[in-house]
């Protein structure tokens, strides 16, 4: 096992391999851009911001002389990745991409398809009740469509105003599906938008399900190719 690994974080799965890789005697510096005010935080040291850009993160790396870089960044933050697979690749320094497979339809499911929040944005009908989970990055976009409201959640206040006709719901994951089953129905909520985070099936896609709701689901931004595992069991190995 490698004995200093830098952790590229920001999720969940990211503070799992953390605290594993903590516990099982690495030096472990988790990275985390900073724009959670209250991040939950893993085991080992943190780091907070933006390295600035690729050159920064290369001279990180060269300081520090990580015997192992894990990319555990959201599947939606493409520059970061794409700048870790520059930046590593120009100080030789070994990248492991930590990243959940897909979630995939299943037989209830009624999901649409698109490439972007944009393209989610522009496939809402005219004046539907929407539950949207894309985060506080994003979801300005849906505030800009006048003729649509509904219930936007995330994990801490957005940057942009919220119309009042929108519900804001601050909350950390996981949800039960009784919660997704009341958030859907005593909102009355016609579509669900969310990004294909990937992972356990988490119960919102159950809860359209059960309620014959369509999924406007958008896939994942290209990341560049590099060694990916899917677990945290996968990365520590046998
Ligand atoms: P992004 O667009 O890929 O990255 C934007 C910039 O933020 C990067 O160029 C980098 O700045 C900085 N950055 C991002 N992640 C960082 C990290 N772990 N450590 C240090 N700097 C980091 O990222 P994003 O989509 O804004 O996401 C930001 C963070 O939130 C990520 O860490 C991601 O794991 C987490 N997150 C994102 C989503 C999502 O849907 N995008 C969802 C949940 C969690 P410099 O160029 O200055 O180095």
């Amino acid at each position: 096992m490698p004995r200093k690994i830098l952790i590229l974080g920001g999720t969940g799965l990211a503070r799992d391999a953390a605290n594993a890789l903590h516990d099982a005697g690495c030096a472990v510096l988790t990275s985390l851009a900073g724009v959670t005010q209250y991040p939950i935080l893993p085991k080992g040291e943190i780091r907070k911001g933006g390295f600035g850009g690729v050159d920064g993160m290369v001279a990180f790396l060269k300081e520090a002389q990580f015997d192992l870089v894990v990319d555990a960044t959201h599947p939606f933050a493409a520059q970061i990745s794409r700048h870790a697979a520059e930046a590593c690749g120009a100080t030789h320094t070994r990248l492991i991409r930590l990243e959940p497979p897909v979630w995939k339809p299943q037989k209830s499911d009624r999901w649409m398809e698109v490439g972007s929040v944009a393209n989610a944005v522009a496939a809402l009908d005219e004046n539907v009740r929407v539950a949207v989970t894309v985060g506080r990055k994003e979801i300005g976009a849906f505030f800009g469509r006048y003729d649509i409201s509904g219930v936007a959640r995330m994990i801490e206040p957005p940057a942009v105003a919220v119309p009042s006709y929108w519900m804001l719901e601050l909350a950390r994951p996981p949800f039960t599906l009784e919660h997704e089953l009341a958030l859907l129905g005593d909102n009355q909520i016609n579509v669900v938008v969310s990004k294909n985070a990937g992972g356990v099936r988490v119960a919102k896609l159950d809860a359209a399900a059960q309620l014959g709701l369509p999924v406007i689901m958008v896939q994942r931004p290209e990341k560049p190719k590099v060694q990916t595992v899917a677990s945290v069991e996968a990365l520590m190995g046998p």
